[in-house]
């Protein structure tokens, strides 16, 4: 691994800050990793002569995508057909074991995609956080979230247990920009006692969580009326459905959620009571919507989370529902479904994510004291509306170089 020096100026035409105001001709001094100035080029320059200085020459450096939402366990070019969340989500499960003959070359070829499209910090949900490995050879900074299912075990308690001795392993030996959190997959593969008791733990020792949650007419059925096609997607009987409200309503009902957590897909059924649920326990939400496309689920009703404060980031989902892991493309899709400004776009791929995954003071915007994590793209916006090109030039292939703790991880830049 190449060894960086310790000062280095990164310098580009244009540097959107996100978090600031653009800079024309800017840069920023990264230091041990970490962002220590924020400038032009020619005051951070003054201010620290001898440091080397990288400049890209037509170019708009942005902070790194941060995706909320993936699976990196799923290979390109194979996913179960779409149209239908329930008959998708079985046919995924059926083919689970022939997974483990692919599953390190997937996740190495996601996380791949993820950096050379501009991705810095990324979230993986896999079972038993089985992703953790091939993850953490990749670069990339991120969570891992340990999904459980309590299946084959006679109480709630033993499953927990169970589960955590494996969480606990996991958390042996991580890099530093590694984590892993608890996921409780979904209402409908998790009964409530034992989503009640690995959240309260979780919750006790501060960790975070991810779940699923609305994400599909079939789940919304199974939570109110114990219907809809979701009762056996393991073989295993689910006849806990069926209690008369909605799953966001349910998941307060188990304690899913808190502000530490992050609830993916919002897709299907979400009213405004719904909504006033999330800003009353502070949950965040992961945005998917080309998932939400591709397995006909509902849109989210997005803007009028974020009208009322809920914070919400942009998650691409794994390769089996979603065309790629470009968080940018993701971005562009849910700016167009929504009729989003672009300053918006940018700040959901980006600080709104952070935000969304409680790490805001680690990443997400380039700003002194966190992580230069960022991304170069090939972009001299001309508009009044920089944040607009500069994202739809990320989405179309434009990420030229990728910088994870102030180390360029991936460098195309045609000079
Ligand atoms: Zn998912």
């Amino acid at each position: 691994m190449p060894v960086s020096p310790p000062r280095t100026i990164f310098a580009a035409s244009l540097v959107l800050p996100v978090s600031a105001p653009p800079i024309t001709d800017g840069a920023f001094l990264v230091d041990r990793g970490r962002i220590a100035v924020v400038g032009t080029l020619s005051e951070v320059g003054r201010d620290n002569p001898g440091v080397e200085v990288r400049y890209f020459h037509r170019h708009t450096i942005i902070p790194g995508a941060v995706n909320t939402h993936a699976h990196l366990g799923f290979r390109q070019g194979d996913a179960p057909e779409g149209g239908s969340f329930s008959r998708w989500v079985k046919e995924l499960v059926s083919r689970l074991p022939e997974r483990d003959t692919w599953l390190a070359e997937a996740v190495r070829n996601s996380a791949r995609e993820a950096i050379e499209t501009g991705t810095t910090f990324i979230t993986d949900s896999s079972p038993y956080g089985d992703c953790l490995p091939a993850l953490a050879e990749s670069r990339l900074a991120g969570i891992v979230f340990a999904e459980f299912f309590p299946f084959g075990f006679d109480t709630a308690e033993e499953a927990v247990d169970s589960f955590e001795e494996t969480l606990f392993t996991l958390r042996k030996g991580l890099l530093s920009r590694v984590g892993v959190e608890v996921s409780v997959h979904a209402p409908y593969t998790v009964d409530p006692e034992s989503s009640r008791l690995v959240a309260r733990r979780a919750r006790e020792r501060g960790d975070r969580l991810s779940t699923h949650l609305s994400e599909s007419p079939e789940e919304v059925e199974f939570v109110r009326g114990g219907s809809g096609g979701l009762e056996s997607v393991f073989g295993v009987r689910s006849n806990w459905g069926g209690v008369g409200i909605s799953p966001v309503r349910y998941a307060e009902s188990v304690d899913l959620l808190w502000p530490g957590t992050i609830a993916a897909h919002l897709a299907t059924g979400v009213s405004k009571e719904d909504i006033e649920v999330l800003v009353r326990t502070g949950a965040a939400v992961a945005h998917c919507p080309r998932s939400n496309q591709y397995l006909g689920c509902g849109i989210s009703p997005v803007p009028e989370m974020l009208k009322r404060g809920v914070r919400v980031g942009m998650g691409t989902d794994g390769l089996w529902s979603s065309p790629s892991l470009n968080l940018f493309q993701e971005t562009l899709f849910a700016v167009r479904l929504h009729g989003f400004d672009g300053e918006t776009g940018l700040k959901l791929a980006t600080l709104f994510g952070a935000q969304a995954l409680g790490i805001e003071g680690e990443t997400g915007s380039l700003e002194v004291g966190k992580w230069a994590d960022f991304a170069v793209v090939e972009s001299s916006p001309r508009s009044e509306e920089p944040e607009r090109e500069v994202l739809e030039d990320a989405a179309n292939d434009g990420v030229a170089a990728t910088a994870i703790s102030g180390k360029l991880v991936y460098d195309h830049v045609r000079t």
